[in-house]
């Protein structure tokens, strides 16, 4: 039987409940403290920054240029704090979020190596019980989950993973004492992003590599380079412009970019513009031509040239054909790289083909495809995330008459915005399925989805409200918009993360609102301008 939450006694009593101390939650505690509430994090960890405490894998680092990829709410933070290269590696990024923490005091109310396992809707008082692995049990008006997009290791279960003597490494869990690759025999499987970041630097120290390739990522190089003080110093002169630029764009961080379609130009001009992106390195390669994920063929014209960069850095034509992707370039995650190609072309650097016959089991002493044994000592998984919903659904969540989030996300993700879920009232997900999130600079999402939501508890407060919920037109209208729009673009015409195709069982279906950041900022400005159109508000 249910205890009523009014007679239940609580190890606290809060307006509201954060999980997760990434740069969301970061914020969105803060904000909370500024406007008056009462509120803590909840955080597994024993320290700040998320993705940046985790990922501690060779090579890790950002892919926005580190002037965009920070906090923009405060010009002091953004003033005082100088980043040494374009793309800050993981300890500059962790350091970071350590000095914001520090800086803007937020320790005192964030509690580490605690873990939100339940959340409980009592529709009596209209406040969420929360549960932690620690056995407490707190109660909140909201529930606010900043629990990340790529913040659930996805571990692959291969058979006989218990008979293999060596040892097993996730990129998204990394040993915080780092791991010595010398003179080791060495498997890295997985050619995503962590993997083509850590793979080059596992290679330097490693006896012998062997990469297990299932499907060959584009990847363009990052030309990663130490930032220069006259360069930080001409940012910072006029950093708001840049965060506007940024905030203009559909990815939320600015760069040079072209506005016609690949088509529009002759072939030698064409390919001119793309060694032009090529030589600046980055993401931004996409930015060449306007329609390059919108018109397959425009696509192809972009695919060809990195294919054709690939058949040229790696010296063996066979390798080189396995590396070179056949589908559409954008469509999963660009990545960029320092020296992955060329890391193919060391004589103890192997790639494996994964693609037909997959690897079936562990042993003793490596690991099995088809007939063949590749004996190692460590095997590095760099497999990725069970991405956008995996950290939501691994609570128990359970909204109005007890039903809960993995239920009513059987078939896929819905909500309205990516902010509310019909349901489950006064509950929140910064960066939710259905919002920019991993299409768009992060740091800015996180910002936005924060200030969005106090802002909206603030009225709250103002109207002695207690109550708020997405309608259910509203969420069925957001779904069907973001199908129709998913649909119009050639992202969601391969399998990615993004569509939940890595997860074995996962329903598939395009997570992330691909209609850009500003676009999307005017339907959240909309909602609030309209008396939080979509949502239903009570006492
Ligand atoms: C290797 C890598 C590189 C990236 N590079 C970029 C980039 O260049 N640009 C960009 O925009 N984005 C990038 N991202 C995306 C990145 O995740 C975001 O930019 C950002 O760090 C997300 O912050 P967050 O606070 O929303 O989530 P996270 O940083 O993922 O933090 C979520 C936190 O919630 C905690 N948590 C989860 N569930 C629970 C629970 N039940 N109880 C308690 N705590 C919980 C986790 O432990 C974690 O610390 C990258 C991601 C990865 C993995």
């Amino acid at each position: 039987m249910t205890v009523p939450a009014a007679t239940q006694t609580f190890d606290a009593s809060l307006d509201a409940v954060v999980v997760g101390a990434g740069f969301g939650g970061m914020y969105m505690m803060l904000k909370l403290r500024e406007n008056g509430y009462s509120a803590r994090v909840y955080e597994t960890g024993d320290d700040v920054g998320g993705t940046w405490y985790w990922n501690r894998y060779p090579g890790c680092r950002c892919d926005v240029e580190s002037m965009q990829y920070s906090y923009s709410f405060s010009d002091e933070l953004q003033q005082e704090w100088n980043w040494s290269e374009r793309y800050a590696p993981q300890p500059e990024i962790l350091a970071y979020a350590r000095h914001v923490a520090d800086r803007f005091d937020l320790r005192r109310d964030i509690e580490f190596e605690t873990r939100i396992d339940r959340a409980t809707f009592d529709e009596a008082t209209n406040r969420w019980t929360i549960e932690t692995n620690t056995g407490k049990r707190i109660s909140a008006r909201y529930f606010i989950t900043a629990v990340g997009c790529l913040s659930t290791a996805n571990l692959p279960d291969f058979p006989d993973r218990d008979a293999f003597k060596g040892n097993i490494y996730h990129t998204g869990q990394w040993p915080h004492e780092g791991v010595d690759f010398t003179g080791r025999r060495v498997a890295v499987i997985g050619t995503g992003s962590s993997g083509i970041q850590s793979i080059p630097l596992i290679a330097k120290q490693s006896k012998s590599l062997h990469v297990f390739q299932r499907t060959a990522n584009f990847v363009v190089p990052a030309r990663n380079r130490p930032l220069d003080p006259e360069e930080r110093a001409a940012v910072k002169a006029d950093y708001a412009a840049l965060r506007a630029k940024g905030r203009s764009r559909p990815t939320g961080f600015f760069f040079e970019h072209n506005n016609f379609s690949a088509l529009d130009v002759d072939d030698a001009e064409r390919e001119r513009l793309y060694e032009k992106f090529w030589d600046n390195g980055g993401l931004t390669f996409l930015g060449v031509f306007n329609d390059l994920l919108i018109s397959p063929e425009s696509n192809e014209t972009a695919a060809e040239f990195v294919r054709n960069k690939i058949r040229k850095i790696v010296k063996d034509p066979e390798t080189a054909e396995l590396l070179a992707p056949r589908d559409i370039i954008g469509c999963k995650r660009l990545c960029a790289d320092t020296g992955y190609f060329e890391t193919f072309n060391l004589p103890h650097v192997k790639l494996v083909d994964i693609s037909k016959s997959p690897i079936s089991r562990l042993t003793e002493n490596g690991l099995m495809v088809g007939e063949t044994e590749y004996q190692v000592d460590d095997i590095v998984c760099a497999t990725g995330f069970d991405a956008m919903t995996g950290a939501l659904l691994k609570m128990d969540i359970r909204g109005v008459g007890g039903r809960t989030l993995n239920d009513k996300w059987e078939h896929g993700p819905r909500s309205y915005l990516g902010l509310g879920v019909k349901g489950f009232p006064n509950m929140f997900t910064i960066t939710g399925p259905g919002s920019p999130s991993v299409f768009a600079n992060m740091i800015l999402c996180v910002e936005q989805h924060s200030d969005w939501i106090v802002g909206c508890m603030n009225h709250m407060r103002d109207e002695k409200l207690k109550r708020i919920e997405a309608t259910l037109d509203a969420e069925d209208a957001w779904v069907e918009h973001n199908r129709e729009i998913g649909d119009g673009s050639l992202r969601s015409q391969c399998k990615s993360w993004y569509l939940g195709s890595n997860i074995p069982g996962k329903p598939k279906v395009f997570s992330p609102y691909i209609g850009g950041f500003p676009i999307y900022t005017d339907k959240l400005a909309e909602s609030v301008s309209h008396d939080y159109r979509g949502f239903e508000l009570s006492r």
